[in-house]
């Protein structure tokens, strides 16, 4: 049983990148099909550009070559439709919304949760999948509040028909320049182009998807950059605005009956475009386990954080490293990035993050 705070089962507008090695994974679930008739096959991914004049620093051929190396394209979806396909893919009855769980207590193999409305309910497997703020983090590890990173993001979907016509393309593509980074792509069978964009917080610390800043707050952010990208967010009508947070890796995410999935076990900074995928491999990977050892439960909560948690703290670190990187000043250092960047075949390079596949994946050789 899935549950769900929420009253109803919704997704704020924006997009997500789903790179194949969670496509596998929704296509295994039998939620692809419905899901392709809106989500947008790239044909180039992590088109990074320099933040003054566009120039291209370095970019995936997803065309060409995600398929053949990978077994699956890579895709961008509004976060509506994705929700919408796997909800498709799950028993009706199965979700219970409007139940917000408050707190977790282990009684030898088993645990009980209770809800805002009083109620209780006793489980043989308790999963925390509530997110980076969860509730059951607590009970499986010592509680402590996720920091700001001293990061926010802005975020818009634009109509396609008011994008320039460099952001229509079937593009993910990155702008890189001081302390700040822009990201759009298009979602929504190309209806729309989403945008999201880095940049100081400054005193800003509200954490919320329903926050909202001005066009001219984002304009302000990105002065001086490349005028084509000043076009495209004058289209932002009144864009989203929150704090990034920020929290260490774990070095456990099980106690007993007790275990974490997805942003409760493992956030990390949007760099990647990595969470959501991992959270859907960490389900796949957990339910081999339980299949696995039925009579054990505990043992298979075990051996499910031993093969996932080497593959998300290096995802976490490497998300966390690219704030720095992408937002280096001009210079010798951000120089050398520019070489680095293209001299490589980041889609070779991601390899080790595309070509996971959890039926297969053994500990030690999930990273
Ligand atoms: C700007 C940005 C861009 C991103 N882009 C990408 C991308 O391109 N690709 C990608 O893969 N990932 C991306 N991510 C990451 C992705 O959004 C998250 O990693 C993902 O949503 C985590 O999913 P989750 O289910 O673990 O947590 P959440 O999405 O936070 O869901 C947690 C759920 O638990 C519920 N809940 C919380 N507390 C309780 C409680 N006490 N009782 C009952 N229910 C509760 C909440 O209502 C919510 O429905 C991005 C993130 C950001 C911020």
């Amino acid at each position: 049983m899935v549950y769900e705070q929420a009253q109803e089962l919704k997704e704020v507008g924006a997009g997500l990148v789903l790179a194949p090695n969670a496509v596998r994974l929704v296509r295994r679930l039998g939620a692809l099909d419905a899901l392709l008739d809106r989500a947008v096959p790239l044909d180039v991914g992590w088109e990074f550009r320099r933040w003054a004049d566009g120039r291209v620093l370095s970019a995936e051929d997803l065309a060409g070559s995600c398929e053949r190396l990978y077994g699956e394209r890579t895709y961008t979806v509004h976060r509506a439709d994705l929700l919408s396909a796997i909800s498709s893919a799950v028993p009706t009855g199965a979700v219970q919304l409007g139940r917000r769980c408050t707190a977790i207590s282990i009684h030898g193999d088993s645990a009980v949760l209770t809800f805002t409305d009083g109620t209780s309910v006793e489980a043989d497997v308790v999963i925390g999948a509530d997110g980076v703020h969860s509730t059951v983090r607590g009970v499986v590890t010592e509680p402590s509040p996720a920091t700001y990173s001293g990061m926010s993001a802005f975020r818009a979907l634009v109509p396609a028909d008011q994008a320039p016509d460099f952001a229509r393309r079937r593009a993910q593509t990155l702008w890189i320049g001081p302390d700040h980074h822009l990201v759009h792509y298009p979602v929504s069978g190309g209806n729309a182009v989403n945008l999201v964009a880095f940049a100081p917080a400054g005193d800003f610390t509200v954490e919320s998807w329903s926050a909202t800043a001005t066009v001219e707050e984002f304009l302000a952010e990105f002065a001086g950059w490349d005028p084509r990208l000043q076009d495209l967010i004058r289209q932002a009508g009144t864009p989203g605005r929150w704090a990034l947070l920020d929290r260490e890796p774990l070095d456990r995410w099980s106690r007993g009956p007790v275990t974490l999935l997805g942003d409760a076990a493992h956030p990390m900074f949007p760099f990647f475009a990595q969470g959501a995928a991992q959270s859907i491999e960490d389900a796949a990977v957990l339910a081999r386990c339980l299949a696995d050892d039925p009579a054990a439960p505990a043992r298979a909560l075990q051996r499910y954080q031993s093969l996932r948690i080497g593959r998300t703290t290096r995802l976490q670190e490497i998300s966390h490293a690219r704030a720095h990187v992408n937002h280096l000043p001009d210079g010798p250092e951000q120089e050398a990035r520019d070489a680095a960047l293209a001299a490589a075949d980041p889609l070779v390079q991601s390899g080790w993050i595309y070509a996971y596949d959890p039926d297969t994946a053994e500990a030690g050789a999930a990273v």
